[in-house]
């Protein structure tokens, strides 16, 4: 009985609870503002994190670049270097003098030095049918056949080839490439082809001279993507072309673009830069995307674990702060509650009292609506003290409670402990005449209760007013007082409405 009494106490406290709850407020407040900053760090860090990994990229191909663009001007320049062998005998040969001199005088004007570098093979000249006529190394060659190669036919069958770069292939012993160029005369008839070779050991030791980390690749394709040279080196590769690949995308890499994912040669994802190509070839160079962000990857591991302990400390630090505020505002909870109700009865005292009636008459002055008060005090109560003793009245004052709260039981209805003795109890909405039911039925219900001659009882004074400016909720009880007082002076153990002229008088 007396925790229900408590808990309609609770409820009628939060329903008009007129104190304010910082610390809650503040515990969501900590949680969002704590959840705010880590995913703000978190954006922060991530944006850095991209920013960098774009820089490691970027690092990356401009190496890359620089790499490709170096032995492509390598390649290129060697090549250049033969063709004007290749050319000076191409054109030389068709002077009509060069038919008088001596074989021997011939060979001093055809062919120069430049042809007889490391890795350039001999130059030779080849009939319009295929056939050896002059060799650079020797005044009196073996016979030779060469009509059916690819290097000789493509001159016979066009004029318009200029330079041509074969496929690798193995020419006079060696791994090379063999490069040609068609002999005309002035009418523009096919008199034959001048041919060289670049042996393979030129790209081996090109490649060789530079430093490349393990799982680059470089590879030097004729610009019909076929693979002249690839280091790391693979012979199956060599020879093929890679535009047939299937697994491979040829548009992929434009010239003098970069291409990050798997080549066409292995599954590993690799960044390929390729350089900005000559007519007859060009270089692609490939470095592990895993090496390229290698770095990065440390770095990464690195901020991730910094962050992921930062936000499990903020996290933490959040948890433990919110839950100590939330322990505050139930310590606080609990103050309140302790300030603001009666110990004995469990009602709310006359402090709460006050409070809550004063919200009452503004709202329902705002609203125009009524506000009712029952002024409830034991009657002889000094005497049945006397008799009974303090312990025997307390027990009756926490009967009277239980009966006035067992009756008033509507949310908004404010039961209290006025004083010693006497009870309160506000009545928003309620007439007089209603709020006088209500007292009636406390009334029996104590009557009841201390069903005995000696028994206890109650005289209660009933007063309702509408609020208005003019009126302060003082003026109700004091109505409601004045009441009590009747009915005190008539005899005690009933219920008196303040008189209507004195109230409208008040009001
Ligand atoms: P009446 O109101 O009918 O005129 O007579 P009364 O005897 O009740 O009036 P009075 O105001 O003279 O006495 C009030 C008494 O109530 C005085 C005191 O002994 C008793 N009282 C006040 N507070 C308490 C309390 O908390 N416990 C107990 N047991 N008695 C209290
Ligand atoms: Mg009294
Ligand atoms: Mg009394």
């Amino acid at each position: 009985m007396f925790g229900r009494q408590k808990d309609s106490a609770n409820e009628g406290r939060h329903g008009n609870s007129p104190t304010k709850r910082p610390w809650r407020l503040s515990a969501k407040l900590l949680i969002a503002s704590s959840i705010a900053t880590v995913i703000g760090f978190s954006a922060i860090c991530a944006n850095v994190m991209f920013d960098m990994r774009r820089g490691e990229e970027e690092l990356a191909r401009q190496t890359l670049e620089n790499l490709a663009s170096g032995i492509d001007a390598d390649v290129g320049r060697n090549i250049e270097l033969y063709d004007l062998s290749l050319r000076a005998v191409a054109n030389n040969l068709v002077l009509p003098e060069i038919s008088k001199v001596s074989r021997e005088v011939r060979h001093l004007i055809l062919f120069d030095h430049a042809a007889t570098a490391r890795h350039f093979g001999v130059i030779q000249v080849f009939d319009a049918q295929g056939k050896l006529t002059i060799d650079a190394a020797s005044l009196d060659p073996a016979p030779e056949d060469r009509s059916a190669e690819e290097y000789f036919t493509i001159h016979r069958d066009r004029a318009d080839v200029g330079l041509y770069m074969s496929r690798p292939m193995q020419h006079r012993g060696s791994s090379s490439i063999v490069l040609s160029r068609r002999i005309s005369d002035i009418d523009g008839a096919f008199l034959g082809v001048v041919a060289g070779s670049i042996r393979f050991s030129y790209f081996q030791d090109l490649v060789g001279r530079l430093s490349i980390g393990p799982g680059d690749t470089i590879t030097v394709l004729r610009s019909d993507r076929t693979v002249i040279m690839r280091q790391p080196f693979n012979p199956d590769i060599i020879g093929t072309n890679l535009s047939e690949r299937r697994n491979w995308s040829a548009s992929s890499l434009k010239e003098g673009g970069s291409y990050a994912g798997a080549g066409p040669v292995d599954a590993i994802p690799r960044l390929y830069v390729r350089s900005s190509s000559t007519n007859l070839f060009f270089v692609v160079v490939g470095r592990p995307i895993a090496s390229v962000l290698k770095m990065w990857h440390r770095e990464a591991i690195r901020i991730g674990i910094i962050m992921t302990v930062l936000i499990l400390f903020v996290a933490g630090t959040t948890l433990f702060l919110a839950r100590e505020i939330g322990r505050r505002a139930a310590a606080e909870d609990r103050l309140e509650e302790l300030a603001t109700t009666d110990p004995l009865t469990g009602l709310k005292n006359r402090r709460r009292f006050d409070e809550e009636i004063d919200i009452e008459w503004r709202r329902a002055l705002r609203d125009r609506t009524q506000v009712a008060v029952l002024m409830i005090d034991a009657d002889h109560f000094k005497s049945y003290n006397d008799t009974f003793g303090h312990q025997a009245g307390d027990q009756v004052l926490v009967g009277i409670a239980i009966c006035i709260s067992d009756t008033v039981r509507r949310a908004g209805d404010c039961p209290a402990r006025y004083g010693g003795e006497e009870f309160a109890v506000m009545l928003p909405g309620l007439s007089a005449v209603q709020a006088f039911d209500v007292a009636e039925t406390i009334r029996m219900k104590v009557g009841r209760w201390s069903d005995e001659p000696d028994g206890t009882t109650v005289s209660i004074g009933v007063a309702s007013m509408t609020p208005s400016a003019a009126t302060n909720w003082s003026d109700l009880i004091e109505a409601a007082d004045r009441a009590l007082y009747a009915a005190k002076a008539n005899g005690r153990n009933q219920s008196v409405v303040a008189a209507l002229p004195k109230l409208a008088l008040v009001a």
